[in-house]
C-alpha cells in the first residue's frame, strides 16, 4: 500500500511537478507583466515642429503630470532605415534636450537610447521575425504606402520590411502595457500585437498584449499647401528652432479665410494658437477674434498678429529652457545612461525568459 502510494505519489508528483512548473512560470510571468506602464519612441530625424510638440510630446507630458511613469526611447535603429548613421547620431542628444525642455522630467520619465540595447533588440528581432511571413510583412499598409510614394521602389532597403518587427522587439522586450503612438504607427502596432499572441500561443504566455494609446487625435495642417504640417515641407512648418522673424513671415504668408467663413486651415491655426497659449485670457482673446471673424468682420490680420505673438512666446520660452539644459555638456549623456541602464536590465531579463521558453 505504502509502496503503491509512494508509486502513485511519485507518479503524481512527476505530473504535478510539471503543473507546478507551469503555475510558477505563470506566476513569474504575471509578476513580470507590464514592466513599463507607457512606452513611446521618438525618431531622431531633425528639428521638431510645433505639430510634433502638440501631437507627440505634449500628451506624454500630460500623462507624466497625471502620475503615469512613461519610458521614452530614442529610436536610432529605426531612423537608419532611411538616414545615414552619422546623420542620425548628430540628432540624438538634440532630440532628448528638446523633449526635456518641452516638459519631460527625467526623474519621472526614463529616456533611453535604442542602440544602447542593440544586442538584445537585434537578437529579439531575429527571433520574432521567425513568427511572421514575408507575405504578411508585405501587406503592412505603411510599407505599401512607402513603396508607392518612393520614386524608385526597387531601391527601398530591407530594413523597411523589418521595421514593424523591430518595433515589436522594443515593445515586447519592455513588456510595455500601453504604447503611445500616432495614427501613422497603428498598423505597426497590429504587427506587435499579432507577434505577441503568436509567441504566447507557441511558447507559453510570456507577453502581455500591449494596448495602443493613440495620442495625436490632433492633426495640425501645413501653413502652406495641402496636407499636414511636416518637416518635409519646411515652409509650411513652424520649427521650435525658428526665430521670431521667421515665424512671423511664415504666418504672414499663410492663407486666410474669407470673412465669415471657417475653413480647415483656419481651424488648425486656431487650434495651434489656443494649445500654445499660456493663459486663459490669451485663449479668450483668440475666441473673441474668431467670433468677430464669424460675424463677417475683417480681423484676419489681427488674428495673425495674435497667433504670431503666442507662438513666438512659446518658442522663446522653449529655447531659453533648452539653452539652460544644454549648458552642461554631460547632462543629456547622463540622462541617457541612467535610462539605458534600466532598459538593459529589463531587456536582458526578458530575453533570457524568451530563450528559455523557445
Ligand atoms: P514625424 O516628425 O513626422 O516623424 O512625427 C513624429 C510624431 O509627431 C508623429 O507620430 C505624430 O505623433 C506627431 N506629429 C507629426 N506631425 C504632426 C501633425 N501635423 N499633426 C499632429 N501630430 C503630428
Amino acid at each position: 500500500m505504502i509502496n503503491n502510494l509512494d508509486k502513485n505519489t511519485k507518479k503524481d508528483y512527476t505530473k504535478s511537478s510539471t503543473m507546478e512548473e507551469i503555475q510558477t512560470k505563470k506566476k513569474e510571468v504575471s509578476a513580470m507583466q507590464y514592466k513599463v506602464e507607457l512606452l513611446t519612441g521618438i525618431r531622431p530625424t531633425g528639428d521638431l515642429t510645433v505639430a510634433n510638440y502638440l501631437g507627440a510630446v505634449s500628451p506624454i507630458v500630460e500623462l507624466q503630470a497625471q502620475g503615469v511613469s512613461p519610458v521614452v526611447f530614442v529610436a536610432d535603429l529605426h531612423a537608419i532605415t532611411d538616414s545615414e548613421m552619422t546623420t542620425v547620431k548628430q540628432y540624438i542628444h538634440g532630440v532628448v534636450a528638446d523633449y526635456i525642455a518641452l516638459g519631460l522630467d527625467p526623474q519621472k520619465t526614463k529616456i533611453y537610447l535604442q542602440s544602447d540595447i542593440a544586442g538584445e533588440v537585434n537578437t529579439f528581432t531575429t527571433l520574432l521575425a521567425r513568427l511572421i511571413s514575408v507575405a504578411e510583412l508585405l501587406r503592412v499598409p505603411t510599407l505599401k504606402d512607402k513603396l508607392k510614394n518612393n520614386a524608385r521602389p526597387e531601391t527601398a532597403n530591407a530594413l523597411l520590411l523589418l521595421y514593424p518587427v523591430l518595433m515589436a522587439a522594443d515593445i515586447l522586450l519592455n513588456r510595455a502595457k500601453m504604447i503611445a503612438v500616432g495614427e501613422d504607427q497603428l498598423a505597426h502596432m497590429e504587427v506587435t500585437r499579432l507577434l505577441a499572441r503568436r509567441f504566447n500561443k507557441r511558447y507559453g504566455e510570456l507577453f502581455p498584449i500591449p494596448q495602443v494609446l493613440q495620442v495625436n487625435a490632433l492633426r495640425i495642417l501645413s501653413l502652406k499647401g495641402e496636407g499636414k504640417m511636416s518637416k518635409t515641407n519646411p515652409r509650411g512648418a513652424i520649427f521650435l528652432t525658428d526665430d521670431a522673424k521667421t515665424v512671423s513671415n511664415k504666418i504672414k504668408a499663410t492663407e486666410t479665410a474669407i470673412e465669415g467663413v471657417m475653413n480647415k486651415k483656419l481651424e488648425s491655426h486656431v487650434l495651434i494658437t489656443k494649445e500654445l497659449a499660456k493663459t486663459e485670457s490669451e485663449r479668450d482673446e483668440v475666441d473673441a477674434i474668431i467670433m468677430a471673424h464669424k460675424t463677417g468682420k475683417p480681423v484676419m490680420g489681427h488674428f495673425k498678429q495674435i497667433m504670431t505673438r503666442i507662438i513666438c512666446n512659446f518658442i522663446e520660452e522653449f529655447q531659453a529652457k533648452r539653452a539652460e539644459i544644454t549648458r552642461d555638456p554631460l547632462y543629456i549623456q547622463s540622462v541617457l545612461e541612467e535610462g539605458s541602464k534600466i532598459a538593459k536590465e529589463n531587456a536582458i531579463e526578458t530575453l533570457e525568459e524568451v530563450k528559455k521558453v523557445m
